[in-house]
């Protein structure tokens, strides 16, 4: 059943335009796919909500939204420590000569969690416990380091530069350039959403391991010599979470705890404030967008799989049809980014905090955007409710907001449908909406539930009469007669419907 649900979410993103592998009228090769139609629309509107709820509504600090270059030097991502430490582990097979990612193999064939250890450990691994090809059985041979990063040439190829692996090092490197224009006072933060790129061994799970991918990131900076947090803890301090801590995982069962995001810190399972505020809001984001608490758990990252430089990760997990996989990364990164690029580049990158200078820490809470668009289509997809299959997108991020729909294929109904259309995508506000005459009404129906789309909107023998015309909603197929005029007000209304008290919209 689980892997018919992400087969499900595969064929429905394939036949209605959500996503498809780059190239596929060619040979494709693995880990880049294609936003389609529908896609496009539904990333686009995840960012938006995204902007305003954590850069354009954030009260507890400033948060200035950049858009970086993706290619960056390699002095840049020498002193990130990119260039020497951004690599996986990886092995080929001698037979099929397929490569593999040898600690991921190890945790699947063996169960066991291997972070941290060196390529000669993992391969004496493989060895005492006879891993061999998943593909063909083969044997494994050649263990080396991969680097991650694409490299690129500049101009006539003496400049060495590479596409970024993360957006968070555009912001460190304009740090000083944004507090100075800004006139930025600690706390305050950064914000980026862009493309990431990551030379990925052996990319999987249609969209949920690509080579070429999407973030969206805060760096918030903080002065390291105040305990005090964001002025907003106090209103998300309750907010319950759930966390996998490490005395669990070493236990091996898996149960996270619940406690508030207040507790966590005061018990010292949060390091700061900062990060325990970022965990409260998305855990809300998230349910917001239709992801049931008790599906969603942060892992504290065990120590051989946390950089030496980190406070503290916390890997926002959630439940999917496969199991629990991260789709967002949070981590106490400390002054540590600050410091080398300060060391690197001989730029002073300190700031005042009443009088004394500090190295600003930093909390980063960075969301995959791929991963999240396949979180929702899971959580939203339905079968059996209808004779189709429905998808209850969150309405915030939903494609199509409303399909408007002639009753029958009648020059006055099709005309009245066209103007009521044309008013819409005319509108003042940004309302997304489609026109669809072919074909029978439920089979109609049947389409724009597929989509996801919100409402849709009928013109009938009535409508003709009286300028009425009825709604029915998605998500239990129930219509009411409403005024045209009062359309655009509805379908908008619609669209921020169950966000209060989310900390979005
Ligand atoms: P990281 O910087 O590795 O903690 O990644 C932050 C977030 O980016 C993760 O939580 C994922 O949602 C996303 N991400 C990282 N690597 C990939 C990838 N190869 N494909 C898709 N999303 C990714």
């Amino acid at each position: 059943m689980p892997e018919q649900l992400a087969e499900s979410i595969v064929q429905l993103a394939l036949r209605r335009g959500f996503f498809n592998p780059t190239a596929e009228i060619y040979r494709a090769s693995a880990g880049f796919y294609d936003l389609g139609p529908l896609g496009a629309l539904m990333k686009n509107n995840l960012i938006n909500y995204w902007i305003d709820t954590f850069v354009k509504r954030e009260t507890s600090f400033d948060v200035y939204l950049i858009d970086g270059s993706l290619i960056l030097p390699y002095d840049a991502l020498k002193a990130s420590g990119h260039v020497d430490k951004f690599t996986d582990p990886m092995a080929e097979c001698k037979k099929c000569g397929r490569a593999h990612r040898v600690d991921q193999l190890i945790e699947d064939v063996l169960g066991l969690k291997v972070e941290g250890k060196s390529i000669e450990e993992l391969q004496e691994i493989v060895r005492k416990n006879g891993v061999s090809c998943p593909n063909c059985g083969g044997e494994l041979a050649g263990f080396k380091e991969h680097h991650l990063m694409f490299k690129l040439s500049v101009g006539g190829g003496e400049e060495t530069a590479f596409l970024r692996p993360e957006t968070a090092q555009n912001i460190f490197l304009n740090f000083k350039r944004i507090a100075f224009s800004m006139r930025a006072k600690l706390p305050f933060a950064v914000a980026q959403v862009g493309k990431s790129f990551r030379n990925e061994i052996s990319p999987r799970q249609s969209i949920i391991r690509l080579r070429e991918f999407s973030q969206m990131e805060v760096e918030v900076f903080f002065s390291p010599l105040r305990a005090d947090g964001p002025r907003g803890f106090e209103e998300v301090g309750d907010t319950v979470i759930r966390v996998l801590t490490r005395e669990e995982q070493m236990r091996g069962n898996g149960e996270a705890v619940e406690l508030r995001a207040r507790d966590a810190v005061e018990e010292g399972i949060v390091p700061n404030r900062f990060l325990a505020y970022y965990l409260a809001r998305e855990v809300r984001f998230f349910q917001s967008l239709g992801i049931p608490p008790e599906n969603m758990r942060f892992r504290h990252l065990l120590p051989e799989e946390t950089p030496h430089y980190s406070g503290g990760n916390f890997d926002l997990e959630v439940k999917f049809s496969f199991g629990w996989k991260e789709i967002v990364g949070n981590a106490y990164r400390r002054d540590y980014d600050l410091t080398v690029h300060s060391r690197h580049s001989g730029e002073d990158l300190s700031m005042d905090d009443n009088g004394v200078k500090v190295v600003p820490h930093v909390v980063e809470p960075s969301f995959g955007v791929e991963r999240i668009l396949y979180a929702i289509l899971e959580y939203s997809y339905r079968e059996g409710v209808r004779e189709w299959p429905l998808l209850m997108l969150p309405r915030i991020v939903s494609p199509i907001k409303a399909v408007v729909l002639p009753l029958l294929d009648r020059e006055a109904l099709t005309s009245r449908a066209w103007e009521v259309y044309t008013a819409l995508r005319m509108s003042r506000r940004p309302i997304y909406v489609v026109y669809d005459d072919r074909g029978s009404i439920g089979r109609r129906y049947a389409r724009a539930d597929e989509a996801g789309a919100n409402l849709c909107i009928t013109i009938d023998f009535q409508t003709l009469k009286d300028n009425t015309v009825t709604v029915r909603d998605r998500d239990n197929a129930q219509q009411v007669r409403v005024k045209i005029d009062e359309l655009e007000e509805i379908i908008f209304n619609d669209m921020y419907r169950g966000l209060e008290g989310t900390g979005g919209g």
